[in-house]
C-alpha cells in the first residue's frame, strides 16, 4: 500500500489545523498518525489510501480532544467552522445533504483513541434523522422498515450516550414490543408499525428523562455528539480500562464523522465483524460472526445470535470473496492479524475499522511462530509481540481432568477465553468488586455484559454470561485481560431479581454466593469449586519456540529460587540456569525436623558460651556440659539432614550453578509463639502445675524475643553470635558437592551470606567457614572449588559495596529487604495497611514490592559501579521477587545485572522479559 500523498495543509479557520478527510480513494492522514487521528481514524485512511471501499468521512483529531477539556469543555474556536466545511465536503462525495429531506446523508460519530479500548468509548449511528430527513430516507430506499428502524436505533443511541438517558429505559418499550411477537421474538420480529410507536415511545422517555424535545437539527445533533464523544474520554468504563492497562489518561480522543452505510436494508444485508485468523487458538483461517439485516453494534451486543462468518460465503459469495482478499491485503499489510468491521449494504461491501486484533495466549504464541515460518516477521518481532502476561497465562492451572469426570456439569456455553476460573457467583459487577475487596474470590455472572460491567470483570476470576457470541463484549474484554470467560451459556436463566442462576438443561440451581468453576477453554460450567492442576509447558512447542528465540536475544541469566530438589527440577525444565537463592531454613522446617532444630536453639546460647569457655582454657560445669552435648548432638543431626538436601539440589541442578544462602531469619521463627506458649504454661499452672521442658521453652522464648525482628538477631549476626550454624551448614554443603562429584556429577556451589552491612561482618563469616572448608578439603583430599559471596539488602551494604566486594566473588540483590529497608517500611504490616491507600491516591505510583522502585534500582546501580570497582569479574544477580517482575527485569537489565533468579513458575515469563528489556535497550539507542 502507499504511503499517504503529502498532505497538503486543509484550509482552516481554527488556529490550528484539527481536521483530517478522506474519501474517493485519497485520504489527508494515514496509517501511521494514531497519535493525532487514533487507531480508528488512521485505520480508515490507510485503507482508503489502500483503495478498499470505504464510506467517506473525516477525524477531528485528538488535539482537539485535549484542547476542549483544556479550555473547561469549549470547542477551539474556528473548529465547528471547519468541521461544517469538512461537512460540506463530505456531501459533495457523497451527492447527499445532510439534513437535506430529498437526499438525506446520514452519519455516524465514532469515538477512536490511541489504543484501542473495545466498547469503552461511545459511537452514535445514523446521526441527521429527523421526520423530513426519514421521509426522504424511506423515500429513496422504498424500505419504510429499514427507516423506522434507523430511527428507532438513532434516538435510542442518541438518547442514551448523548443526553445520558438510561440505557433501560429504552430497552424496556423494545422489550416490550417484542414480547407481543411471543416469548423468543428478535428485533427483526419487529414490524413497521411496532417501529413507529417505539419512536414516539422512545421520544417521551426522552422529554420525561431530560425535560427537553429529541433535537431535529442535524447540526445540533452533530455538535452535541461530538462532545459527548469526547466527554466519553473521561467516562467511568474508559478511565477503568485506562488504568487496568496503564495506558495514559491525556491521550484523548479522535472523534470520526462517518458516512452510514446500511447493513439492516433487508436480507442483502448485514454487519459483522472478523479476524484475519482465529484470535481464540491461532488457527490460519478467517474467523468471525455477521448478522443479516442489522446494524452497526447488533453483533456485539448480542442481539441475536450471530452466523459464523463461513455461512457468508454460501449467503453473498461475491460480497464474502472480497471480503476474504482485503481480509489478506489488510493483513500483509500491517503484518499482523487484523480485527475487521464491515457492513454490506444490499450486496455491497464497506470496510468500517481495521485494528491489530486482540487475542489468546495460546494464539499470539500460535500465530507469531506462524508468522515467522512464513517469512512475514522476524524471531526479534515474535520475541516482541508475546507479553509478559500471555505467558504467566500459558502456565495458568487447569482444572483436574479426574475432579471433572465426577463434577456436576449444569451447562454449556461458548469456550470464549480459556482457563480455569474458580469462585462465588455474584451477578453485579459492583457487588465483584466489594466481594474481592473483602478477598473473596468471584465469577461474575450476567446475561452479558456491556462496558459499564469492565470494573467488575477485571477484578473476577472469571466471567459467565448467557448471551453473546464470539465477538460479544464479554468475550474480546476477558480475552484482552486475560480472565477465562464462557459466553452466550443459553441453557442458562439468569435472574438479577433473586441473584440466582437455573440450568434448564439439569435443572440445577446456584445463588449469590455460591462456588462454581467455569471451564473457559471448554466453555463448560460446574457447580462447586474444582480442583485445578498445573498446565503442562512441555506440550507447548510454540510457547518453547518463542522462549528459545528469547534465549537468543537476552543478555541476563535467568535463573530461579528453588529450596529442594523438586523445585529445582521444575524450574530447570522452564529454563532456569542456575540457583540463584536456596533458602536453608525452609530446610529446618521440613518433614519433622522442628523438634531437633528446637532442641539445639533451646541450648545454642548456653552451648555457645561454654565453646567459649573451652576455648578459653575453662573447664566447664555438668549442665555447661550436657548443653553441649544436647547441642552439638542436635546440630549433627540438622547437618545430615541438610547435607542430604543439598546433595538432592546438586543433582537436580547437575552443571549450574547453585547459591545456598545461610540461616537468615531470627531463630524465635523456630520456636512457638510467645503468647501462646505463656497461656498454655499459665493455664497448666492453674491446673496442677506445667511441665519443666514447657516452663524452659518459655523462658528460652522470652530470653529471644526482640522488639523489631526483622532488624534484630538474624542473618550474617546471628551467624556471629552462634557460629555453629555456619559451621554446619558449610559442612552440609560442602560435603554433599563432594559426595556429588565422587558419584560422577558436577556440582557447583556458591555459598551466599546475608544481610551484610559491613565488610568486617563477611569477613568474620568467612573465617569460620574457611576453616571449616580447609578441613573438609583435607579430610576428602581433594581441593574444594566453591564461590563465597553476599546478598546486598541493607542500604549501607550497598553504599559500601566496594569494600564489600574485596571479600565476596559475587553479590544477589535481595530486593525485599532492600525495599523493606531502604523505604523503611515494615513490608508485612505496609502492604496489609497503608500501602493500598498510598498506591490508590498516587502517593507512590506502585507498589514498591511488586515492582522495583527507580530509587531502589538507583541503589542497586551504585552497588554494581562500585562492586566492580574493586572487582571487575564480580558476579552480579538478583533474588529478590522482582527478579520475575517483567518491568522490574527491565530496571536490571538497565543497571547491567548478570541474571535474574525467580520462582520456577516465573522463570519463562523472565526469559521472555529480559529478552524485551534488550530489544527495547537497543531501540532507545
Ligand atoms: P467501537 O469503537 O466500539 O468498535 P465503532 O465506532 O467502531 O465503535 O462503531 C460501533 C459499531 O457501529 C461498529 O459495529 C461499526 O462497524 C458500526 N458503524 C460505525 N460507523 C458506521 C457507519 N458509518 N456505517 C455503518 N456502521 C457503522
Ligand atoms: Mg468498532
Ligand atoms: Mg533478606
Amino acid at each position: 500500500m502507499a504511503q499517504s500523498p503529502t498532505t497538503s495543509d486543509r484550509p482552516h479557520v481554527a488556529s490550528k489545523r484539527y481536521i483530517y478527510a478522506w474519501g474517493a480513494g485519497t485520504a489527508e492522514g494515514n496509517g501511521t498518525m494514531k497519535d493525532l487521528l487514533g487507531g480508528k481514524g488512521a485505520g480508515l485512511a490507510e485503507m482508503t489510501l489502500a483503495g478498499l471501499p470505504t464510506p467517506p468521512g473525516f477525524t477531528i483529531t485528538t488535539e482537539a480532544c485535549n484542547d476542549y477539556f483544556n479550555a473547561g469543555k469549549e470547542l477551539s474556536a474556528g473548529l465547528w467552522d471547519d468541521t461544517v466545511a469538512a461537512m460540506k465536503e463530505v456531501e459533495e462525495r457523497t451527492g447527499k445533504g445532510f439534513g437535506l429531506a430529498a437526499n438525506p446523508l446520514l452519519v455516524s460519530v465514532r469515538s477512536g483513541a490511541k489504543f484501542s479500548m473495545p466498547g469503552m468509548m461511545d459511537t452514535v449511528l445514523n446521526l441527521g434523522l429527523n421526520e423530513e430527513t426519514l421521509a426522504g430516507l424511506i423515500a429513496l430506499s422504498g424500505n419504510e422498515r429499514f427507516g423506522w428502524d434507523a430511527y428507532r436505533r438513532f434516538i435510542g443511541m442518541f438518547g442514551r450516550i448523548v443526553m445520558d438517558v438510561k440505557a433501560e429505559r429504552f430497552d424496556e418499550p423494545l422489550e416490550a414490543r417484542k414480547h407481543v411477537h411471543g416469548a423468543g421474538a428478535k428485533d427483526t420480529d419487529l414490524t413497521v408499525e411496532d417501529l413507529k410507536a417505539l419512536v414516539s415511545e422512545f421520544k417521551a422517555v426522552v422529554r420525561e428523562d431530560t425535560g427537553r424535545e429529541f433535537p431535529t437539527d442535524p447540526y445540533e445533533q452533530l455538535d452535541l455528539a461530538i462532545k459527548a464523544v469526547f466527554a466519553s474520554w473521561f467516562g467511568k468504563r474508559a478511565n477503568d480500562y485506562r488504568n487496568s492497562q496503564k495506558i495514559a489518561h491525556d491521550l484523548g480522543t479522535a472523534v470520526n464523522i462517518v458516512t452510514m452505510v446500511f447493513g439492516n436494508m433487508g436480507d442483502d444485508s448485514g454487519t459483522g465483524v472478523a479476524f484475519t485468523r482465529n484470535t481464540f487458538d491461532g488457527t490460519k483461517e478467517l474467523y468471525g460472526e455477521y448478522l443479516v439485516n442489522a446494524q452497526g453494534e447488533d453483533v456485539v451486543a448480542g442481539i441475536r445470535t450471530p452466523e459464523p462468518i463461513s455461512q457468508l460465503k454460501d449467503e453473498m459469495p461475491e460480497a464474502y470473496e472480497e471480503f476474504v482478499r482485503i481480509g489478506n491485503e489488510l493483513e500483509a499489510h500491517y503484518r499482523d492479524v487484523q480485527d475487521l468491521e464491515f457492513t454490506i449494504e444490499r450486496g455491497k461491501l464497506y470496510m468500517l475499522q481495521t485494528r491489530i486484533a486482540k487475542r489468546t495466549a495460546a494464539a499470539a504464541v500460535k500465530i507469531a511462530v506462524q508468522m515467522v515460518d512464513e517469512g512475514v516477521i522476524s524471531e526479534q518481532e515474535a520475541v516482541e509481540r508475546i507479553e509478559p502476561a500471555q505467558v504467566d497465562q500459558l502456565l495458568r492451572a487447569q482444572f483436574d481432568p479426574k475432579a471433572i469426570k465426577s463434577a456436576e456439569r449444569i451447562a454449556k456455553g461458548l469456550n470464549a477465553s480459556p482457563g480455569a476460573a474458580v469462585g462465588r457467583a455474584v451477578f453485579d459487577a459492583d457487588i465483584a468488586v466489594e466481594w474481592v475487596e473483602k478477598g473473596e474470590k468471584v465469577v461474575l455472572v450476567r446475561v452479558e455484559t456491556s462496558p459499564d460491567d469492565f470494573h467488575g470483570m477485571a477484578v473476577a476470576q472469571g466471567i459467565l454470561t448467557a448471551r453473546g457470541g464470539a465477538t460479544s463484549h464479554a468475550a474480546v474484554v476477558a480475552r484482552q485481560i486475560g480472565k477465562p470467560c464462557v459466553a452466550g451459556c443459553a441453557e442458562l436463566v439468569v435472574d438479577y431479581g433473586t441473584k440466582s442462576a437455573r440450568s434448564t438443561l439439569t435443572g440445577t440451581s446456584f445463588a449469590e454466593g455460591d462456588w462454581i468453576s467455569v471451564d473457559g477453554s471448554t466453555g463448560e460450567v460446574y457447580v462447586g469449586a474444582l480442583p485445578t492442576v498445573e498446565a503442562n509447558f512441555e506440550e507447548q512447542p510454540e510457547l518453547q519456540t518463542i522462549l528459545g528465540w528469547a534465549d537468543k536475544i537476552r543478555r541476563m541469566g535467568v535463573w530461579t529460587n528453588a529450596d529442594n530438589p523438586e523445585q529445582a527440577t521444575q524450574a530447570r525444565s522452564y529454563g532456569a540456569q542456575g540457583i540463584g537463592l536456596c533458602r536453608t531454613e525452609h530446610m529446618f522446617l521440613e518433614g519433622g525436623r522442628l523438634p531437633i532444630v528446637q532442641s539445639a536453639i533451646l541450648v545454642a546460647n548456653v552451648a555457645t558460651r561454654a565453646k567459649a569457655k573451652v576455648a578459653a582454657g575453662e573447664t566447664l560445669s555438668a549442665d555447661d556440659q550436657a548443653a553441649v552435648a544436647q547441642f552439638d548432638a542436635a546440630m549433627a543431626k540438622l547437618e545430615a539432614l541438610q547435607q542430604g538436601d543439598f546433595e538432592g539440589i546438586f543433582k537436580a541442578m547437575d552443571g549450574l550453578p547453585v547459591v545456598v544462602r545461610l540461616i537468615d531469619p531470627p531463630l524465635h521463627e523456630f520456636l512457638p509463639n510467645l503468647e501462646e506458649q505463656l497461656v498454655k504454661v499459665t493455664r497448666a499452672e492453674m491446673s496442677g502445675g506445667a511441665s519443666e521442658e514447657d516452663k524452659v521453652l518459655l523462658a528460652t522464648i522470652k530470653s529471644m524475643h526482640e522488639q523489631n525482628p526483622m532488624l534484630g538477631l538474624r542473618g550474617c549476626r546471628l551467624g556471629i553470635m552462634i557460629p555453629d550454624f555456619v559451621k554446619i551448614q558449610t559442612r552440609a554443603i560442602l560435603n554433599a558437592q563432594v559426595a556429588v562429584r565422587k558419584a560422577g556429577g558436577n556440582p557447583i556451589a556458591k555459598i551466599m551470606i546475608p544481610l551484610v552491612g559491613h565488610v568486617n561482618e563477611l569477613r568474620v563469616t568467612r573465617r569460620f567457614l574457611e576453616v571449616e572448608a580447609d578441613a573438609i578439603a583435607e579430610a576428602a583430599g581433594v581441593d574444594l572449588d566453591y564461590k563465597f559471596g553476599t546478598m546486598i539488602e541493607i542500604p549501607r551494604g550497598a553504599l559500601t559495596a566496594d569494600e564489600i566486594a574485596t571479600e565476596a566473588s559475587f553479590f544477589s540483590f535481595g530486593t525485599n529487604d532492600l525495599t523493606q529497608m531502604t523505604f523503611g517500611y515494615s513490608r508485612d504490616d505496609a502492604e496489609g495497611g497503608f500501602l493500598l491507600k498510598y498506591v490508590e491516591d498516587k502517593i507512590l505510583p506502585y507498589n514498591p514490592f511488586q515492582t522495583l522502585d527507580d530509587a531502589i534500582a538507583g541503589l542497586m546501580k551504585i552497588a554494581v559501579d562500585k562492586g566492580r570497582s574493586t572487582r571487575p569479574d564480580i558476579e552480579l544477580g538478583i533474588c529478590g521477587e522482582h527478579g520475575g517482575d517483567p518491568e522490574s527485569i527491565h530496571k536490571c537489565e538497565k543497571i547491567g545485572l548478570d541474571y535474574v533468579s525467580c520462582s520456577p513458575f516465573r522463570v519463562p515469563v523472565a526469559r521472555l522479559a529480559a529478552a524485551q528489556a534488550v530489544l527495547a535497550t537497543t531501540h532507545d539507542k
